[in-house]
């Protein structure tokens, strides 16, 4: 009989929502348990509910957003995003340089694709959000991970960044804010990043998908703006900010210096023709979503909740002995530290494992984040308070005699 195989160009592709803990959490679904998930960024499941002006705007659109749209998108979606970039000081974004995807993953992938050719290599920050990696790898290059250093507030170590460029090298992706740190990365080090491809002739790739989820009051710079003589691809879009994951409505700009960018930006213009466009009644929404940014900015405030529930996580899991963590700046993300020498833990995927078969509680190993040791794994902390109070008990309680036996 004829069977069909995968590709061999998936062999190299690792991708965190898959595998055997995600194995695990589908059969206990399936078997009739119930299970916290604090292992994905999907807002909505948690009781947030989208902005009321946002959903009113595509309700009224539904009627008229019926056809295909342009490839790149409908003129108001894309005259919103390029307002946006000016507001984030990002130069040389017209509407002809926008392009509007089924989320921000649709034009990851399809940049990569755009853009490599078999060995080139792209510059992938370890932990990573691991669609960079497996988007890289499909497209037939090599992502080399450059080290973020949890001593420095989990920023990109950039003598690490230095050291792994060679003439392979196409570009230096940088997701800030970050997921799965939290990170919020200063100017000097958006400065540094910048200066390493404008010295090696690089194109930058700022994923920066949580720009409007900073906390503390601190300010989100583009790393676009800091680089107006190079060519930065930038992503957002409004699967976060504004809790709507499952409409699928994202947004890629070129910014900069595109003239030395010609094939490559055909190249997109033809992968981004040929999936059509993406969903229009979600682009139809993004106009009023950009305009409507008060609600976000009510989550991040002292008294709600995304602001209450970083500070409970943040507290109680650096309560909890054998673990630490580093302050979230940004997005709902922890990845904290787990002592390894005290828990005996050499597999952090077993230890997310059998947490979860104890507990029913499911977290993200570090390994599905590309980070090499098994030293940690990644909190979502959208859930209520009342909720990752139980999390953190079970949590507290199972690592009180766990020990992994070789
Ligand atoms: N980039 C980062 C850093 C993310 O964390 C995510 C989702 O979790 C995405 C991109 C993809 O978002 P979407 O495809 O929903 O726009």
């Amino acid at each position: 009989m004829r069977t069909f195989e995968k590709s061999t160009k998936l062999d190299n592709v690792c991708y965190d929502i898959r595998g055997p803990v995600m194995d695990e959490a589908n059969r206990m679904i399936a078997a009739g348990e119930s299970i916290v998930k604090l292992n994905i960024g999907n807002p909505a499941p948690f009781g947030f509910r989208a902005p009321e002006a946002v959903l009113k705007m595509m309700a009224e659109n539904l009627p008229n957003t019926e056809g295909y749209s342009d490839s790149k998108g409908i003129w108001e979606a894309r005259k919103a995003i390029v307002d946006y970039c000016q507001s984030k000081h990002m130069p040389n974004v017209t509407e002809n340089d926008v392009y509007t995807g089924n989320g921000v993953s649709e034009l990851i992938t399809l940049s990569m694709q755009g853009l490599l050719n078999n060995g080139d290599e792209i510059l992938v920050p370890a932990p990573d959000y691991p669609l960079w990696t497996a988007s890289v790898t499909l497209a037939g290059g090599t992502a080399v991970h450059y080290i973020c250093d949890e001593q420095s507030e989990w920023y990109p170590d950039i003598e690490d960044m230095k050291s792994k460029i060679t003439d392979k090298t196409k570009g230096i992706v940088v997701i800030n804010p970050n997921n799965p740190t939290g990170a919020l990365y200063p100017k000097e080090i958006l400065e540094q990043i910048a200066e390493l491809a404008r010295e090696h002739e690089l194109i930058l790739f700022a994923d920066e998908i949580y720009d409007r989820l900073v906390l503390d009051g601190l300010e989100h710079i583009s790393l676009a703006g800091l680089a107006p003589d190079l060519l930065t691809v930038s992503f957002n879009g409004l699967s976060k900010s504004h809790l709507i994951a499952g409409y699928r409505c994202g947004w890629m700009c070129l910014c900069g210096d595109k003239s030395k960018a010609k094939g490559y930006i055909e190249g997109i213009n033809l992968l981004s023709s040929m999936r059509l466009c993406s969903n229009v009644p979600a682009q139809s929404l993004i106009p009023a979503a950009l305009e409507h940014l008060e609600s976000t900015k009510e989550l991040l405030a002292p008294g709600g909740r995304i602001y209450e529930q970083r500070e409970y996580i943040y507290d109680a899991v650096n309560e909890i002995p054998g673990l630490t963590a580093v302050k979230p700046k940004a997005a709902f993300y922890m990845f904290p530290k787990i002592d390894t020498k005290k828990f005996e833990i050499y597999d952090d995927e077993k230890f997310v494992l059998d947490f979860l078969k104890e507990k029913k509680i499911l977290f993200t190993h570090g390994g599905g984040f590309h980070w090499e040791q098994p030293d940690h794994f990644r909190i979502v902390y959208l859930p209520y308070v009342e909720d990752l109070r139980k999390a953190m008990g079970a949590l507290k309680d199972f690592l009180k005699d766990y020990r992994q036996l070789r």
